[in-house]
């Protein structure tokens, strides 16, 4: 048998069973009795609710996995791959538009168990725990407009990379490698001003007094910002949530307009000092570096397994091409690419303390930004318990009750 072949099938089915265990041992965790700091926040039912809804996403989660694992390694083991590439070689265009042609069948085989999926998170479990806003219409250009994009975008610089891996030889990775990062920085500046549009409505936010605060703590920070805008996020879904978009002087502040209507100046404030603690502190230009070194990395590698004949047997091909190779190389990374996931997520969860104490320090009101937490937590009925072992594995920011406990430390020198 093919080492490729073993390497990729004991690939999946690890990823498969550490995703049952852990997902088993955070379901199990659930069972633990309200924590008391959050004794005047939930009654029995309520919290009975967010304990459930964590339990049906996750048994949800893992009926999807283990649907889609048996179909992926069935899908190798059939030559499934050699069919698709015999489908685009049909066309007989130049390796570039099969190559397009290729990953765009493979994308619609993928979106077939996505989009059943997706319609039963939205309009069965969202519904059901009272947070889908989402109507049919809006689903259906959501998803159209998300295609489009994934075919302009994705279809661009997959095109990019097969170019280069084509005509520049073993110098094509930093090729590549430069491509991504022009795309990235295109995208961080075009994104504010055409994509996110595409999906909502963004409107000034009216003076007052939650502006005047606004402004008033970024002028304290020297925080330029180039405007504050309200996002009509429940038009999908009454979760709220805030963010920056832009760099420099271009930055605005978006917030959900679930949000503002839930919570107090003070706690809004706390909320974005967060955020902007991201920025004084540089995570966000530092968590870009990080990326651009790991996409570095990935090409590097990635280059070594083009037309791998080991590679294309174990995926009974009969023909190489180098963009075959990219589907099959994203199979091997799969660990490599966890590690780096997992020291990623570590890395965050410490820019989420870090951004804490930013906005506890400079805001003077620690008791705020605990209650605004508090409030996004039970809002978004968000699990108050998560195992360890799932935390280190997946969550990039740490479990509500120890942002707590760490901003208590705060509270008490305020
Ligand atoms: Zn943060």
């Amino acid at each position: 048998m093919n080492v490729y072949l073993i390497i990729i099938l004991l690939i999946l089915i690890a990823d498969f069973i550490m995703g049952v265990i852990v997902e088993t041992l955070n379901m199990r965790r659930l069972a633990t009795a309200l924590p008391e700091e959050f004794a005047s926040w939930y009654d029995a039912e309520r919290y009975k609710t967010s304990q459930d809804y964590v339990r049906e996403n996750t048994r949800f989660a893992l009926l999807v996995d283990t649907i889609t694992t048996p179909l992926t390694i069935a899908f190798i083991l059939l030559g499934g791959f050699n069919l698709v590439d015999q489908i685009a070689r049909g066309f007989a265009l130049s390796p570039i538009p099969t190559g397009l042609i290729f990953a765009g069948l493979l994308m619609v085989a993928s979106q077939i168990i996505s989009i059943p999926c997706s319609l039963y998170s939205t309009f069965v479990i969202e519904e059901k725990y009272g947070f889908n806003r989402t109507t049919a219409k809006t689903f259906l250009f959501d998803s159209a407009k998300s295609w489009l994009l994934a075919l302009v975008i994705g279809g661009t610089l997959f095109s990019c990379i097969l170019w280069f891996f084509d005509r520049t030889g073993s110098a094509a990775w930093v090729y590549c490698w430069l491509a991504v990062i022009i795309f990235q920085l295109l995208l961080t500046y075009c994104a504010p001003v055409v994509i996110l549009p595409l999906f909502n409505t963004f409107y000034p936010l009216d003076d007052g007094d939650l502006k005047e605060a606004i402004l008033g703590y970024a002028r304290s920070q020297q925080f330029t910002i180039q405007g504050i805008f309200i996002m009509d996020a429940s038009r999908r879904s009454s979760k709220s949530n805030a963010f920056f978009i832009g760099f420099g002087k271009y930055r605005r502040i978006v917030l959900f307009d679930t949000l503002v209507k839930k919570h107090t100046v003070d706690e809004l404030v706390s909320i974005l000092a967060h955020e902007m603690g991201h920025y004084k502190k540089r995570h966000i230009l530092k968590s870009m570096l990080l990326s651009t070194l790991t996409t570095a990395l990935m090409f590097f590698i990635l280059s070594l397994f083009i037309n791998s004949p080991g590679l294309f047997s174990a995926f009974k091909m009969q023909n190489t091409s180098i963009y075959a190779s990219l589907f099959f190389f994203a199979f091997l990374y799969t660990p490599i690419s966890l590690v780096l996931s997992i020291a990623g997520k570590a890395l965050s969860r410490q820019y989420e303390f870090e951004a804490d104490t930013y906005a506890a320090i400079t805001y003077k009101k620690p008791d705020a930004m605990i209650s605004g937490l508090k409030k996004l937590t039970v809002d978004n009925l968000s699990n108050l318990t998560p195992h360890p072992l799932k935390v280190f594995l997946s969550y990039s920011h740490p479990p509500v009750l120890t942002r707590i406990v760490a901003l208590k430390k705060y509270a008490h020198e305020v």
